[in-house]
């Protein structure tokens, strides 16, 4: 398996750019026009502050040699125009660019969920995908996810520009005061410069601690506090439910112990602190750099300015780009760590997107057959779970008959689930082959492979969607197709009773979605699967949760809910089976016995009857 990455390292400035390609690469991709829209509005506003600056220096000079009001207004309306305009492009490339974002966020989010879709089962199970898939939600209540990338790609953008535009308006400024220099004072200024340096160099270093040493923390600290909605959701670490467990046996000792007591321990405040330092010494460097810097630049031209080398205008012009050039320096210092903090948040997403998947996914397309003449067999077939020692089967081998209703029976971990999982291509096979119409399932296209198939799982699932949508697993759906199947499945009472029919929201996730009880899920799952009308009906555990009634109805009702469809039913529960024609019995991972309940029953010392025995004894004794 492969390893996730080290988050708490420091990493190299290459590494750092690096992720940042990745990351712009990817926002790219789901919009190719949001970083030029962005690019282009910042330029625009730049060149209008310059514009400005250069105006002004021009008012002065022309003022200093006496120019005339006409030429001085003339100028005036020209330079307010060109920058009227540009103000008003650049305020709506902004615009154009913010309005991106949201679309944007949403459409990176979408990626990772499409991911997850895509992804093997056996993957996105395993450990490493765990790790990852906590830190992307870590990431994401960390800062404010893909904005905080928005916001500070903004900033570096705008600074750097700003910073190339003071360069090049006070570089011409900087030629005369060249020229015009004195060796004493030039070599004053480079001294300056030399100690900036120094200065800054330690500012940096003590701004990448404070980043590395707040990277680790805020990590090391979310791995070990989990965030109370994280807590309370279900299938998560602590797993109940909404807190009903807890409640019943008084957890919550437990559940201090890991979410609150982690949170407030005395070394990671005196960390915390320490971490803080690093920031206040990395401050400190950079205001007295700067401002060393500026200082002497200002005492230098204002010297070369009462000696007359320079225009006054050249001095606004000056004063004006050096006030720039020093403010976008120290802004750079912080909006370029910051960026790349949080590039690096987003470093557990890019390596989540670029798994790869390492099942067979085969292009032969499925025979469409109207007369549904499809074969499954599993041929010597077994199976081991990843990172499981066990088989779960082993040399396991049967065929389905076409149309046949094929019960499937065993104690608990026999193989009874495992084999509809790797039917469904949730996991391949380590020996043997399954094969559809003879030819291997790893050979065909997975997407369509799998509209051969409707399962009702023991773990199913429903979503807090509308009833409809969540039968036809779909937004676009027959209303009619769909109530017909609720009914099928045993709903019909049930959906009478539904405020909105099959418009109506299930769960309280919303204001007014109505709450079913497990049976009456069971039976929309049910519906679902009818809903599909696909080849095969593989029902898993169908009827665990329904009342004597409704599991009545099902079995009742069987052969016409399944059509000529070829059937596959799980059940614990034996007596449950004999509608079915065929009954394969599974022991350790194989079938031990097949036939019919009557033929079966015959079979004296066959695992059936021992099974059948051991139910009849509590069902007697109850
Ligand atoms: P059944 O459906 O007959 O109760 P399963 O097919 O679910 O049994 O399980 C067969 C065996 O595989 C059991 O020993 C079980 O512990 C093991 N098993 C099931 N799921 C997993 C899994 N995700 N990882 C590892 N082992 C598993």
């Amino acid at each position: 398996m492969k390893e996730v990455s080290d988050l708490t390292s420091r990493l190299p400035l290459k590494q750092h750019l690096r992720n940042t390609k990745t990351v712009i690469k990817t926002v790219n991709r789901l919009d190719p026009r949001w970083l030029p829209l962005c690019a282009a509005g910042h330029l625009l506003g730049v060149a209008n502050g310059y514009l400005a600056l250069i105006l002004s220096a021009y008012i002065l000079d022309a003022l200093g040699r006496g120019g005339g009001f006409q030429e001085v207004f003339r100028v005036t309306a020209i330079f307010c125009g060109v920058m009227f305009l540009l103000e008003n492009a650049a305020s709506w490339l902004r615009l154009r660019a913010e309005a991106k974002q949201t679309p944007l966020y949403v459409r990176y989010h979408a990626l990772t969920e499409e991911k997850m879709l895509d992804m093997d089962y056996a993957r996105i199970n395993s450990p490493e995908c765990e790790i990852l898939k906590r830190r992307i939600q870590e990431d994401l209540n960390w800062s404010a996810g893909l904005f905080s990338v928005f916001g500070s790609v903004d900033n570096t953008l705008r600074s750097f520009l700003n910073l190339i535009g003071a360069v090049a308006v006070g570089l011409p400024v900087m030629g005369v005061m060249l020229t015009a220099g004195h060796a004493g004072v030039w070599a004053t200024l480079l001294a300056a410069v030399a100690v900036s340096v120094v200065t800054t160099m330690l500012g940096s270093r003590y701004m990448a601690l404070f980043n590395q040493r707040l990277n680790g923390f805020t990590d090391g600290m979310e791995e070990r506090v989990p965030f109370l909605g994280w807590a309370f959701a279900n299938g998560e670490r602590f797993q109940y439910q909404n807190g009903k467990d807890v409640r019943i046996y008084r957890a919550y000792g437990l559940m201090k112990r890991y979410a609150l007591d982690n949170g407030e321990r005395p070394e990671d405040m005196a960390e915390y602190r320490k971490i803080s330092g690093y920031r206040g010494k990395s401050g400190f460097c950079q205001v007295a750099s700067a401002q060393l810097l500026e200082g002497m630049a200002y005492i230098i031209v204002g010297l070369l300015a009462l000696a007359g080398s320079v225009t006054l205008g050249n001095v606004l012009r000056f004063a004006g780009c050096i006030r720039n050039l020093f403010g976008e320096l120290d802004a750079l210092t912080k909006t370029v760590p910051e960026l790349f903090l949080n590039i690096r948040k987003h470093m557990s997403t890019m390596e989540f997107l670029e798994l790869e998947n390492e099942m067979h996914r085969g292009s032969l397309p499925v025979e469409k057959r109207s007369d549904g003449e499809y074969r499954i067999e599993f041929r010597n077939v077994s199976f081991r779970y990843p990172g499981s020692e066990d088989y779960a089967l082993r040399n396991f081998s049967l065929k389905l008959k076409v149309g046949e209703k094929l019960a499937i029976v065993g104690m608990n971990g026999s193989g009874k689930t495992t084999m509809i999982k790797l039917l469904c291509r949730l996991y391949d096979p380590q020996e043997g082959e399954i094969l559809l119409n003879g030819v291997d399932i790893r050979k065909f296209r997975q997407e369509e492979y799998l509209k051969l198939f409707s399962v009702v799982f023991q773990d199913f699932k429903l979503f807090s969607l509308p009833l409809g949508e969540n039968v036809a697993a779909d937004c676009h759906y027959d209303g009619e197709k769909a109530e017909k199947c609720l009914q099928e499945a045993g709903f019909a009472e049930r959906l009478n009773r539904m405020p909105e029919g099959v418009d109506t929201y299930l769960y309280k996730d919303y204001e007014d979605g109505v709450e079913v009880s497990g049976g009456e899920a069971q039976k929309i799952a049910i519906a679902r699967a009818v809903y599909k009308e696909a080849p095969f009906v593989l029902l898993d555990e169908p009827t665990a949760a329904l009342d004597p009634v409704s599991e009545y109805e099902i079995y009742r009702d069987f052969d016409r809910i399944v059509g000529g469809k070829t059937a596959v039913y799980i059940s614990h529960r034996l007596s449950s089976c004999r509608f079915c024609g065929r009954i394969a019995v599974f022991h350790e991972g194989r079938v031990v016995q097949t036939g019919s309940h009557e033929e079966l029953l015959r079979e004296e010392g066959g695992k059936y009857r021992e099974l059948w025995d051991a139910q009849a004894q509590y069902y007697r004794e109850a």
